[in-house]
C-alpha cells in the first residue's frame, strides 16, 4: 500500500452532486455573496437536526464566535469551557475579552464532567455561558449539562463541529444548547473545504447572527453602522457543496461507525489498548476512531511505527489549561484528560478506507503491541 492513510479526509460523493449546485451558482449568476445555496443548505440542516433556525457562516470558529455574543458575552464576562477539545473551542473567548475557566473531563465520555461543572458554577456565581464540546462525536452528558445550566440560570453554547450526525437520546447533537455550531472544516464527517453552520431555536439570535455576519447593515439605502460588523457568511458556492454532501452524510455516519466496530473487534483481546465507545444513550458518528494505551511510551512507539507505513494517526487533543495561552486562567478538574492527551491516538478513520486497509493499519497497531520493545 503506498498511498498514504489519512486520519479523516473530504470525501465527495460518488455521483459529485456537489458539482450540480456550484453550477447552478454559476447559472444564476449567484455567485457572491449570498443566494439560493445558502438558504437551502441552511433549510437541510434544520430538516436533519430538527433545529428551527440556521445561519451558514464561513467556519465553525466564527459561529462560536458569535454565538458566544448572541448569548450576550462581553468584555470581563466569564465563560466556562471544556478543557479537552480543539482551541477554537476557546478562543473566541479571548476574541470578546472575556475570561474562560476551563472545566475537566469525565472518564466515559471524555466530554465535560457534569459534577467539575456545578462545582465550577458554584465557585464562580458569575459564570454567564458554558461551552461543551462532543468530542470526536462522541456526546457529552448532555441532558445532565442542560439540566445544571437551567439549574444555575447560565446559557449553553454546544461545539457540535466535530457531532454532526451524532443522536444522544434520539436528538441531534447540537440542539442541547441555547446555541449550537458544526464545521464543514476539511477534515469534518461532511465538508465545503471551510465553513459552519449556528443552530438554535431562537428567531431573534438566528436574525442577530445574520446581521453581524454580514457587516452589521442598518436598512439603509446607504451603509450605516450602528454596532460591530463582522464578514462571516458562507460563500453560496461552498454552500452548494454543502447541499451535495448533506446527502451522503447518513453513508458516511455508517462508514464511521463500521470503521469504529472494525477496530473494535480487532482490539478486543489486545489488553494494552482500550478503543473509546461511546453509551448506550449515544448515536455517535465516530467522526474519529480513538485508542488509549496503557502506556505513553507504547503510544509513543505505536505512532512512530504507523508513520514508517505513511498511515497518520495523532495524539488526541492537548488540554486547554495546559496551553501556554491560556495557562493563566482557573480549571476546574482532575486531570483526566491529561492522562488521555499523554496516551491516547486518534488513528485513520477515513470513510475512503476500505475494510482491508483499516485491518491493515489495526495489524500494524498489533504489531507494536505484542513486540513492543523490538519495534
Ligand atoms: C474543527 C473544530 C472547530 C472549529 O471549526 P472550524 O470550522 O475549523 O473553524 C471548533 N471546535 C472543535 C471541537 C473542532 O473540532
Amino acid at each position: 500500500m503506498s498511498n498514504k492513510i489519512w486520519l479523516s479526509s473530504p470525501h465527495m460523493s460518488d455521483n459529485h452532486l456537489e458539482i450540480d449546485y456550484i453550477n447552478k451558482a454559476f447559472d444564476t449568476n449567484w455567485i457572491a455573496p449570498l443566494g439560493k445555496n445558502v438558504d437551502d443548505f441552511e433549510k437541510e440542516i434544520c430538516l436533519y437536526t430538527g433545529s428551527k433556525e440556521a445561519v451558514a457562516l464561513s467556519s465553525g470558529t466564527s459561529a462560536i464566535h458569535l454565538g458566544l455574543k448572541a448569548l450576550g458575552i462581553k468584555k470581563g464576562d466569564k465563560v466556562a469551557c471544556q478543557s479537552f477539545t480543539f482551541s477554537a473551542s476557546a478562543n473566541p473567548i479571548l476574541y470578546e475579552g472575556a475570561t474562560p475557566i476551563f472545566v475537566g473531563s469525565e472518564e466515559d465520555t471524555w466530554n465535560m464532567s457534569p459534577a467539575l461543572l456545578e462545582h465550577a458554577l458554584k465557585e464562580n456565581n458569575d459564570i454567564k455561558v458554558v461551552i461543551v464540546v462532543n468530542l470526536y462525536g462522541i456526546s457529552a452528558k448532555l441532558d445532565e449539562i442542560r439540566s445544571i445550566c437551567n439549574k444555575y440560570d447560565v446559557k449553553l453554547l454546544e461545539d457540535a463541529a466535530e457531532s454532526l450526525g451524532t443522536f444522544y437520546k434520539g436528538k441531534s447533537t447540537g440542539l442541547y444548547g441555547d446555541v449550537g455550531i458544526f464545521s464543514f472544516n476539511g477534515n469534518k464527517i461532511i465538508t465545503t473545504s471551510g465553513g459552519g453552520m449556528l443552530v438554535t431555536n431562537s428567531k431573534e439570535i438566528r436574525d442577530k447572527v445574520q446581521f453581524w455576519a454580514t457587516q452589521s447593515r442598518e436598512p439603509y439605502l446607504h451603509y450605516e453602522h450602528e454596532e460591530v460588523g463582522y464578514n462571516y457568511r458562507l460563500s453560496n458556492i461552498l454552500a452548494g457543496v454543502g447541499i451535495g454532501q448533506m446527502k451522503v452524510l447518513n453513508d458516511r455516519v455508517k462508514r464511521k461507525r463500521r470503521i469504529h466496530e472494525l477496530y473494535s473487534e480487532e482490539f478486543k483481546d489486545v489488553e494494552v489498548i482500550k478503543v473509546h465507545t461511546a453509551g448506550p444513550d449515544d448515536y455517535a458518528n465516530y467522526w474519529l476512531t480513538c485508542l488509549v494505551f496503557s502506556s505513553s511510551d507504547l503510544r509513543d512507539k505505536v505512532l512512530s511505527y504507523l508513520k514508517t507505513y505513511s498511515i497518520e494517526s495523532r495524539p488526541l487533543w492537548k488540554p486547554m489549561h495546559l496551553q501556554p495561552i491560556f495557562e493563566e486562567y482557573a480549571y476546574y478538574g482532575e486531570d483526566v484528560e491529561v492522562e488521555l492527551f499523554e496516551n491516547g491516538l486518534c488513528i485513520p478513520s477515513d470513510t475512503k478506507l476500505s475494510d482491508k486497509e483499516i485491518k491493515f493499519v489495526a495489524k500494524k497497531i498489533k504489531e507494536v503491541c505484542n513486540d513492543g520493545s523490538n519495534i
